[in-house]
């Protein structure tokens, strides 16, 4: 086992590791920039160093800093999270050089997956479907973006090639509409990735999220721990996530668990990853992206299935095989994670400032995980996503009555949070029959700004 980890992260996932290595009896690292040095995950660690200004490129995302930090501190192992570094492939790769281990999956499979046309390439040829989008290694010019639209059928989605948090991703219905887009969107992912390589995708309408848990060990060993459906977003962006899916059966879920399989196995994957598929209204399902990572709505799957996923993916990087095979993995009730964004809900702003109260929910089948207290100041710099509560019963509908209970008890002061929508989700009749498709947030979404003025927003 490993002999210190360094947490490359902040907020609810560097917590979230810390807790896993505490009982692994692994001490910690934390770094912290210098808007985090009040930070929970700071004070949970065993050791902790500053390693730069607030602005996350000059600290979170600061590859020289983290890793003079690991050596500095005598670790051998480095736990990405999510976000920040967690699935750049340099990164990955300038810890081996350093003599550490990076807990994920190896730079080529995270280069690989965050090419997204190469990815769909590979798993078209690996027989996992994919939807009809733009050929070879993605389109630059509009011309061809037009080509590619009127080949297609409109609707169809701009999708940046580096893409991720819905970045640079525009649905266009016709050709005069892709002309105005294809632009925006290319500025958009240049912005965010660098690179002006984008790719069209059949929009398909009224689909649901869903993507299959994947944990595999580095002798090529792979299963899946079922799916998490995540159709309940806001911009292409996740906002409650559960599982099981209302609407797979065990035909159904058994068939794209095997693709999923399939897409982590032909590339040679290791360590815990998510293969995101789109499900659409006559269960004919396609391949959209891997996720080379722990994902944030990770606890919704261990909640059904009991398997601890960041204690696994720490084992795993050291090189231990698989403990379970798929006939062993068992799935228990109904989870559901709520995501609580520091937000004003009317002005669709980041409500960043001081917690002057906390009081997180509790009880049997109810899960808070935060780096929220009393005092704390939420920064601007960052994420807005403060906690997330995960709730578990025996049936959907007992998670659903364990939610309403528990969003009620939640108590955050001195910030704005989205839980009143999250409430109002919980009481709507199609929500509650599990009828519906990532379009279902736009009927509370009235007043939202256009998609531009959202995109500086999450800039
Ligand atoms: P990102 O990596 O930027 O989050 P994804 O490819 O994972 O982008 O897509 C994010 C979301 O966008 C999906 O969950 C889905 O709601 C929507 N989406 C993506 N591709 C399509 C498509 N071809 N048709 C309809 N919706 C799509």
């Amino acid at each position: 086992m490993f002999k210190k980890l360094l947490v490359a992260n902040r907020g609810t996932i560097a917590i979230r590791i810390i807790r896993a290595c505490r009982e692994l009896g692994i001490p910690t690292v934390a770094v912290y920039s210098t808007a985090d040095k009040d930070a929970l995950h700071v004070r949970m660690a065993d050791e902790s160093v500053c390693i730069g200004p607030p602005a996350a490129e000059n600290s979170y995302l600061n590859i020289p800093s983290i890793l003079s930090a690991a050596t500095t501190f005598g670790a051998d192992a480095v736990h990405p999270g999510y976000g920040f570094l967690s699935e750049n492939g340099d990164f990955a790769e300038a810890c081996q050089r350093s003599g550490l281990t990076f807990v994920g999956p190896r730079a080529r499979h995270i280069r690989l997956m965050g090419d997204k046309p190469r990815a769909r390439r590979i798993m078209t040829r690996a027989g996992v479907p994919v939807l009809p989008g733009s050929e070879g290694k993605g389109v630059t010019e509009l011309r061809d973006a037009l080509a590619d639209g009127k080949r297609l059928r409109f609707p169809v989605l701009i999708k940046a090639a580096a893409g991720g948090g819905g970045k640079g991703m525009r649905v266009v219905r016709d050709a005069n509409e892709l002309s105005k887009m294809f632009p925006i969107a290319q500025g958009e992912s240049e912005a965010a990735f660098g690179s002006r390589t984008m790719y069209l995708e059949k929009y398909l309408e009224r689909a649901r999220h869903v993507e299959f848990q994947i944990v595999a060990d580095s002798h090529r060993d792979v299963i899946h721990l079922g799916e998490r459906d995540c159709s309940i977003q806001r911009r292409h962006q996740k906002v409650i996530e559960e599982s099981p899916c209302p609407v797979l059966n065990e035909r159904l879920r058994q068939k794209m668990g095997k693709a999923a399989v399939r897409a982590a196995e032909v590339v040679g994957y290791s360590n815990v990853g998510t293969v995101e598929f789109l499900l659409a209204p006559n269960h004919e399902f396609y391949f959209i992206e891997m996720n080379t990572r722990i994902q944030v709505e990770h606890g919704v799957t261990e909640m059904v299935t009991g398997i601890d996923l960041v204690k696994e993916s720490i084992r795993l990087a050291t090189g231990e095989p698989l403990r379970i095979k798929q006939k062993q993995v068992k799935f228990d009730g109904a989870a559901m994670e709520f995501r609580i964004y520091a937000e004003d809900p009317d002005r669709h702003l980041p409500s960043p400032g001081l917690v002057t109260h906390h009081h997180a929910a509790g009880g049997l089948g109810v899960r808070v995980e935060t780096a929220l207290y009393d005092g704390y100041r939420v920064p601007v710099h960052y994420d807005p996503l403060v906690a997330k509560l995960i709730v578990h019963g025996a049936t959907r509908k007992e998670a659903l009555a364990r939610a309403r209970a528990a969003l009620r008890e939640y108590q955050i002061d001195g910030i704005k949070t989205n839980i009143p929508l999250h409430l109002k989700i919980l009481h709507d009749p199609d929500f509650i029959r599990g009828e519906f498709a990532t379009d279902f947030l736009n009927r509370y979404e009235k007043s939202a700004p256009a998609p531009e003025a959202a995109a500086l927003k999450a800039s």
